[in-house]
């Protein structure tokens, strides 16, 4: 097992994406504070407007942005943050595209050598990222492959920025739009690392900063009761995944262990709680999800639904059912695949008991970037098609000979086929998944 990760190492020059460093640098340099603020938006708007560069011209681009003195950023500050920032902490190790080219995954290096993934998924001109926020998780749900891994630490706010910032680039350098919406769904549990989370999503909010819609971002939670709380009195207009996979006590504390330490009528009073808030906040209902991973034979029963429709009928909620990934845990504890004629039986089901439900199509199987399935299988990864080239790439795992060779030796799949008709009539739309992000904002559209 790798190495607990020990408190961030001081060596080196601070990370540009650390909010705190950054004006505590300007102020101390003379400037109003407001220059770190601006510094952020050109750096952002370098990276967006793409062109495969290395750091050093994302730092000259962005240096051009303040020249026409809308920006009200002297060029010197520019000039200053570049000689004393790192503009990334961490680089790319791997990046792997999957066959229908939707999903591409990204194995981050971070400073100090651990690795975490990140997932680009693209829907039509929307792309949604999904970020980790921690090495491992310790939650050890049984059906999850990060849960295998355990802690090793969690990931800082700058650290979970640069993935999106790094996506960002990736993308942008091939022409693709930078992503519009951040889903906090790889590795780690977001609210057992809440300080770092809650500073990202603030930043990624910030219209100095990545200027996000507060609704594009969507922290996912196994149900940490007491951190849900906070973050609706903190952020209450971000969304929330609320990871339930079970419709009793005694089942969830099976298979999700967190559910002894934070129980299910707890996670009901804060799911309750954050329902509340979002509706005196914004006068709607929209925000969240339930997550549902069907496992076969252990939670997709029909006492199970019978239990669900009980426990959530009359909450303004949309259950997601995701059909089981199976990955190394298959073989730990045995878990199936349900088919996916039960699956629609279960969603049957659940929706005359009168739930909003909808089933999530995996994506990106082939590179392990779907759900659960982000614990580090480089091996993997090498063995598949890269990513194709971007027009200079700054950090690439992979050469341009290398990727046309692997083009030939690999040839795409075909797109994958529409979902069968009665399921999309049954659910609205059945999710290719690169729609998860699609996935969230049509549920907010229902749940208005
Ligand atoms: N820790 C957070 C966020 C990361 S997990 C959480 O649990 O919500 C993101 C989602 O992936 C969760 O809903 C989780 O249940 C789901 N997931 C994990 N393992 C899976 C698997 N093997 N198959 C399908 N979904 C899985
Ligand atoms: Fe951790 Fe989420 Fe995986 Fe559970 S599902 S082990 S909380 S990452």
């Amino acid at each position: 097992m790798p190495p607990r990760r020990g408190r961030a190492p001081a060596t080196g020059k601070p990370a540009f994406f650390n909010a705190q460093e950054l004006e505590r640098f300007v102020v101390q340099r003379g400037f109003d504070a407001v220059v770190a603020q601006r510094l952020w938006r050109v750096v952002i708007r370098a990276l967006r407007d793409g062109g495969g560069e290395s750091d050093d011209e994302v730092w000259e681009r962005a240096s051009k942005y303040c020249i026409d003195g809308r920006q009200k950023l002297p060029k010197v500050a520019v000039e200053l943050a570049s000689q004393n920032f790192r503009l990334f902490s961490s680089k790319l190790a791997h990046v792997a595209e999957s066959k229908d080219t939707q999903t591409t995954k990204l194995v981050i290096e971070l400073r100090d050598g651990h690795r975490v993934e990140s997932v680009a998924m693209r829907h039509k001109s929307r792309t949604t990222v999904c970020v980790s926020s921690q090495i491992g998780c310790a939650m050890g749900c049984q059906f999850c492959a990060t849960g295998t891994m355990n802690l090793i630490g969690d990931l800082d706010t700058s650290e979970i920025l640069e993935q999106v910032a790094l996506i960002t680039r990736h993308e942008c350098a091939r022409s693709r739009p930078a992503p519009r919406n951040v889903v906090f769904m790889g590795m780690g549990e977001p609210l057992a690392n809440y300080q770092s989370v809650s500073a990202a999503v603030t930043s990624l909010c910030d219209p100095f900063h990545f200027a996000l819609r507060k609704k594009g971002v969507t922290v996912s939670t196994v149900g940490v009761a007491p951190a849900l709380k906070k973050l609706t009195r903190e952020h209450p207009e971000v969304r929330v995944a609320l990871s339930l996979h079970a419709p009793s006590q005694e089942l969830r504390a099976r298979i999700v262990p967190a559910a002894k330490q934070w129980p299910l009528h707890d996670l009901i009073e804060a799911l309750d709680d954050h329902l509340n808030s979002v509706s005196r906040h914004s006068g709607s209902h929209d925000g969240l999800m339930v997550e549902y991973v069907l496992l076969k034979g252990v939670n997709d029963r029909r006492e199970d639904a019978d239990e669900l429709i009980a426990l959530l009928r009359g909450k303004p909620v949309m259950l997601n059912l995701i059909p089981y990934n199976p990955n190394v845990t298959a073989t730990l504890h045995g878990f199936e695949a349900p088919s996916i004629e039960s699956c629609r039986a279960f969603g049957k089901i659940v929706i005359e008991g009168g739930l909003r439900v909808r089933l999530r199509e995996e994506f990106g199987q082939d590179i392990n970037a779907a759900c659960g399935q982000l614990a580090l299988a480089t091996k993997d990864i090498e063995d598949l098609a890269p990513a194709p080239p971007a027009p200079e790439p700054a950090v690439a795992s992979t050469s341009v000979a290398d990727a046309t060779a692997a083009r030939r030796r690999k040839p795409r799949a075909p797109p994958p086929k529409p979902p069968p008709p009665q399921w999309t009539a049954l659910a609205t739309a059945s999710l290719a998944a690169a729609a998860l992000a699609a996935s969230l904002a049509a549920a907010a559209a229902v749940l208005r």
